[in-house]
C-alpha cells in the first residue's frame, strides 16, 4: 500500500526538522546525535501519530490526560516493545496520576512535591520506575506551569530521593514575551535557556543521591529550538513544524 498522503506530509516534515535540528547543532559545535526530537502530539489524532512512529520518532510528548488515554490503544504495541517512549509534557494533577501511568513512560512535568509524592508511591507500590524531569518556569510568565528558577535546584534534589522515580534533568518552555510585554527577542529567550542548564549543572555537580542522572535538558519548540541547542538543549519538542498548525 502506498503511505497515506497524512504519512509522507509527515514524514517529509519531519526529514526537514531533522534537517534543522542537524544544522543547529553543527552550528553551535555539537553533535547532532546528543539533541532528540520529541514529537509533541496535541490535537493530532491516533492516526497522526502513528505516522510519526512509522517515520521513526521514538520518543512523543502529550499535553492533556484525555489525549493520552485516548490514544492509549494505538500506541501500546509499540510502547510494549519499546520503540516508544511517551512523556507527558502537559501540566498534571495528582488525581490523574493513574490514568498517566498506564501509558506514560515519563513525566517531565514535576512542579512540586505534592505530584512527585503521588506518582513516588503509585510506582513504589507497583514496583516500577518512572524517568521524571522537573518543570521551571525561567521566563516567570504568569501562563506557564513548573516552578521558579529559585526553586528548581532544591525540589530537583527531593524529588531525586523519592523512590520509583528517576529524575533524568529539566524541562522549561521558552520566553514568548519580554518585561514590557513585548514579542522576547532572542537574548531573552536564549537566556532563560542557559538559566535551564546551570540549574541542571548545579543538580549534577551537586553529587546528592538520585541527581546523578539529572543530565536532559528538554527545551525548545518550533519558534525557538534553534537557540535552545545553541544553549545545550539534549530534547527539543516539536509539533507544528511535523503536523502543521494545530486542529483546534
Ligand atoms: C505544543 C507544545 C510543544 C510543541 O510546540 P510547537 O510550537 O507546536 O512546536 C512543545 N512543548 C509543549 C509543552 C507544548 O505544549
Amino acid at each position: 500500500m502506498p503511505p497515506s498522503p497524512v504519512a509522507s506530509s509527515v514524514a517529509d516534515r519531519l526529514s526537514a526538522v531533522r534537517s534543522r535540528i542537524d544544522a543547529a547543532a553543527r552550528a553551535a559545535g555539537r553533535d547532532p546525535g546528543e539533541v532528540r526530537l520529541l514529537v509533541a502530539t496535541k490535537t493530532q489524532d491516533a492516526g497522526a501519530v502513528i505516522a510519526a512512529v512509522e517515520a521513526g520518532v521514538g520518543l512523543v510528548g502529550e499535553n492533556r490526560v484525555q489525549e493520552l488515554v485516548a490514544k492509549a490503544p494505538a500506541l501500546a504495541d509499540h510502547v510494549a516493545a519499546g520503540t516508544l517512549e511517551v512523556h507527558m509534557i502537559g501540566h498534571l494533577q495528582r488525581n490523574k496520576v493513574n490514568q498517566v501511568l498506564a501509558t506514560a513512560t515519563g513525566v517531565e512535568t514535576i512542579d512540586g512535591m505534592t505530584l512527585a509524592r503521588a506518582l513516588s508511591t503509585r510506582c513504589d507500590r507497583d514496583g516500577r520506575t518512572l524517568d521524571v524531569m522537573v518543570q521551571v518556569n525561567v521566563s516567570g510568565e504568569e501562563s506557564k506551569s513548573g516552578v521558579a528558577p529559585d526553586d528548581a535546584v532544591p525540589l530537583a534534589r527531593e524529588v531525586a530521593a523519592l523512590p520509583g522515580l528517576r529524575l533524568t534533568g529539566f524541562m522549561t518552555i521558552g520566553a514568548r514575551l519580554d518585561a514590557d510585554g513585548d514579542p522576547a527577542d532572542d537574548a531573552t529567550v536564549r537566556a532563560g535557556f542557559a538559566r535551564l542548564r546551570a540549574i541542571r549543572d548545579e543538580v549534577l555537580a551537586s553529587g546528592a543521591p538520585g541527581t546523578a542522572d539529572a543530565r536532559e535538558l528538554s527545551m525548545g519548540m518550533t519558534t525557538d529550538l534553534d537557540l535552545a541547542i545553541a544553549e545545550g538543549a539534549t530534547i527539543v519538542r516539536v509539533g507544528t513544524a511535523v503536523f502543521g498548525p494545530r486542529r483546534t
